[in-house]
């Protein structure tokens, strides 16, 4: 296959990948058991199928296609199907379809195919059940199967239920060894979700450590309009302290750090809230600065809470310490695609980080030149995918 044929070869592919899960914004709304997710599985069962690759559904719901569903020290590559609420069309569908590619232009190259498995991981997103990165964790083991299963979407509905309705059993969710001691490695190709690649393909290093913390503040309802200045206990504005603290905090340690998420109690226009939500997603390059962000903040919070008799409970949801990709693979891969291939960090979480704790893994990064991701703006010229397809299968060429 020549570039021309490998593009057109994808754009066949996003073409049919395109009707499935499209919202009227032009993002995607794609969640974990939905009726998209089953139209995703079965374009993947097809395009699995139609290479002569064998299909299947492990225990986990993750989807698997093995060139060959003996061997061993097999290269596992591929990415997730799910997308955020209004996501773009890039963010893990580029990793899947290109694995598939990359098969077809080794189908060419080699006297048949090397031992490879194309994965698309379940719920990679944490779009509708909180949890990132689900069904590659349920594999490792880093997440409990009851704690899966008791999970709920914004709805109220278990995860047991919704997958169960999708035609699974999520009484089999269980750490999968097997499966991941068949991969040699694991190689997750993915679009870039910033504007740090520069160049149409690169490697990535590590993962940022990141972290979630809840706010919950207490004060009391009142009128909006009768309750003088000086007798409110308003949870408003601990929450705006805590807004613009992560800021000031993020710019201080060369981080990030986003309030996204709020929910006000009565939520009402005209009344003082009694109860604030809010949610802190801070990410750094190392743990200590992360650290750092994060008390810099909350020495703020208190001191709003105190000034406004404000109660407050802070709860940790999730911390992931820094992820750490596989040095020697990276070597490896610069060496095959070429020495200037720029090796780079991520503050994004991925499946590939979650395996990277178990085997061998590494990501490859394909430049996305506005550096919109999560939503419907996200955008990869299809040169650069062309470009990452054929690095996908020069890579899966050196290691098989
Ligand atoms: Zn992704």
């Amino acid at each position: 296959m020549d570039q021309e044929e490998i593009g057109k070869a994808f754009s066949e592919m996003w073409s049919q990948l395109s009707l499935i899960g499209g919202d009227p914004t032009g993002g995607y709304h794609r969640f974990a058991f939905s009726a998209a997710d089953t139209h995703l599985r079965s374009w993947f069962r097809s395009e699995a199928e139609r290479r002569g690759l064998t299909f299947e559904v492990d225990c986990n719901t993750n989807m698997w296609a093995w060139t060959d569903p003996a061997a061993v020290r097999v290269v596992g590559t591929g990415s997730h199907l799910d997308s955020v609420p209004g996501g773009g069309a890039f963010d893990g569908p580029l990793g899947v379809v290109s694995a598939f590619l990359a098969l077809d232009l080794l189908g060419q190259r080699m006297e048949g195919l090397p031992p490879v498995a194309v994965v698309a991981f379940t719920e990679e997103e944490g779009g509708r059940f909180g949890v990132a990165c689900l069904g590659s964790k349920l594999a490792t083991g880093d997440l409990s199967p009851e704690t899966a299963r008791s999970l709920r979407d914004g709805e109220g509905v278990e995860l047991a239920r919704a997958a169960a309705q999708a035609g699974f059993d999520p009484s089999s969710f269980r750490p999968d060894p097997e499966r991941l001691d068949r991969l040699g490695c694991f190689i997750e190709l993915h679009c870039e979700q910033g504007r740090a690649l520069r160049q149409p393909v690169g490697l990535a290093s590590a993962v940022w450590p990141h972290g979630r913390w809840r706010y919950t503040f207490n004060g009391e309802a009142n009128h909006a309009g009768t309750t003088r200045l000086a007798d409110r206990r308003d949870p408003m504005l601990a929450a705006a302290a805590l807004m613009t603290s992560a800021r000031i905090g993020a710019q201080t340690a060369g981080a990030v750090a986003t309030v996204g998420r709020i929910a006000a109690h009565p939520n009402a226009t005209n009344g003082i809230a009694d109860r604030v939500d809010v949610w802190l997603d801070a990410r750094a390059p190392d743990e200590a600065g992360l650290d750092a962000l994060v008390d810099s903040v909350d020495r703020v919070v208190y001191a709003a809470c105190r000034e406004h008799e404000v109660d407050l409970r802070q709860t940790r949801e999730s911390y992931l310490s820094e992820v750490r990709f596989d040095a020697a693979l990276n070597r490896r891969l610069q060496g095959v695609l070429g020495e200037a291939t720029p090796v780079i960090p991520t503050a994004a979480g991925h499946d590939a980080a979650v395996l990277a704790g178990h085997l061998p893994a590494t990501m490859l990064f394909v430049r996305n030149p506005t550096g919109a991701s999560h939503t419907p703006h996200e955008h990869v010229d299809i040169d650069d995918c062309i470009a990452g397809v054929e690095a996908l299968a020069e890579a899966i060429e050196a290691l098989a």
